[in-house]
């Protein structure tokens, strides 16, 4: 296990009544990638800015590499950190060259060894050439390279990146996140993703931190994350899931669309949810069936069918493009999963395996 490069311990923070962090406690290990996840206003801003040290912890301990940074009775300022960021807008200096802003952070290193270092980091970000460049004569993906530049070339600790895609288009975005990993994998660097989009997440993270309401729902790989949700909030907010209610049986959980081979370790009876998604629902249309297509997306290779049950509940169903079903259709559902489908009790996730 490589030592961690990040360790949060109990941190708290408030603005008046509202709880941004609530004692979080996290550690990233250096030369991971952690995508930091949920929804917004649940408080991955403010827990980026502890970090870095724009924002004071009501109480716990923040430690950088081998250093604390914040514990109450310490508080080292940001440029003492050891600590780059990245942001949505790029923050560029805009009265300075490429090679100024990605130099910016090595003034107390002697002018040779900073001329090496920036020519250095402009070529790993694919930027050789554009040293004299404005920021202003550059595309939102340079841009976002030269910030990347800039937040390496003093070693830092680690990289915190806050939703470095937002501002490009969607061709742009998948493309940028594709190099920008790429690129800190090549020097192994430790970073930190905020992002609300869950696919980028899933991508972009060795492992996911998902937050609500200023706490730690799951801490896991994205596998583990995407098929076993700790509770509903992280099922849901990962999106493409409905929650199917269920009842308990000896031989499986009964459902509205039939039997789910799942053995639960709870009394005959008792209601629990499954969490379904578009990829486990199979349909076929069948004259009689109860089940009935209410809408068809096309998303290019696969069509994205919106299917109504008869109590009124919505699944999502994906199919192949050449599966063409107008609305109105009467289909009979089926839950083809092939995986055992995270199941809820009270809201929490429960131990759930194929029946054999
Ligand atoms: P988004 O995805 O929308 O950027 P976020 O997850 O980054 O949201 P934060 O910006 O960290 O969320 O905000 C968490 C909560 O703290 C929100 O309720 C926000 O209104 C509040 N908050 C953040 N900064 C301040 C501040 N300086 N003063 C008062 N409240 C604040």
């Amino acid at each position: 296990m490589s030592p961690n490069a990040l360790e949060l311990r109990d941190v708290s923070k408030s603005f008046g009544s509202v709880e941004a962090v609530r004692d979080l406690s996290l550690q990233v290990a250096e030369g991971e990638i952690l995508a930091l996840v949920g929804p917004s206003g649940c408080g991955k801003t403010t827990l980026l800015r502890l970090i870095a040290g724009f924002e004071t912890p009501d109480s716990g301990t923040i430690t950088l590499g081998k250093k604390t940074v914040a514990d109450g009775s310490t508080e080292l300022p940001p440029e003492a950190r050891g600590v780059g960021m990245v942001f949505q807008d790029y923050a560029l200096f805009p009265h300075l060259t490429v090679a100024g802003n990605v130099g910016f952070g090595l003034d107390r290193v002697p002018a040779k060894a900073r001329t090496e270092t920036v020519a250095e980091k402009l070529a790993l970000v694919g930027l050789q050439g554009y040293a004299e460049r404005m920021p202003n004569e550059l595309s939102g993906g340079e841009r976002q390279r030269v910030a990347l530049a800039r937040a390496l070339a003093p070693q830092p600790v680690i990289i915190l990146l806050d939703e470095p895609f937002s501002n490009l288009d969607a061709d742009r975005r998948i493309t940028m996140r594709e190099e920008v990993r790429g690129i800190l994998k090549s020097v192994a660097a430790t970073a930190i993703l905020v992002t609300h989009d869950q696919e980028e997440a899933l991508y972009f993270g060795d492992r996911l931190a998902v937050l609500k309401a200023g706490s730690l729902q799951q801490v896991d790989t994205p596998e583990g994350v995407f098929h076993k949700p700790l509770n509903v909030s992280v099922a849901d907010f990962m999106g493409q899931t409905e929650l199917v209610t269920g009842e308990v049986t000896p031989v499986g959980i009964h459902t509205e669309i039939g039997m789910v081979p799942q053995k639960i370790d709870l009394p005959p009876g008792t209601q629990v949810q499954l969490a379904v998604r578009a990829d486990d629902v199979d349909i076929e249309p069948r004259s009689g069936a109860v089940a009935v297509i209410r809408e068809r997306q096309f998303k290019g290779a696969l069509n994205l069918y919106k299917v109504a049950l008869p109590s009124g509940q919505i699944l999502h169903s994906l199919q192949p493009h050449t599966l063409i079903l107008p609305s109105g259709t009467a289909v009979e559902v089926k839950l083809e999963p092939g995986h055992p489908l995270a199941c809820f009790h009270n809201g929490n996730a429960i131990t759930a395996e194929s029946a054999s």
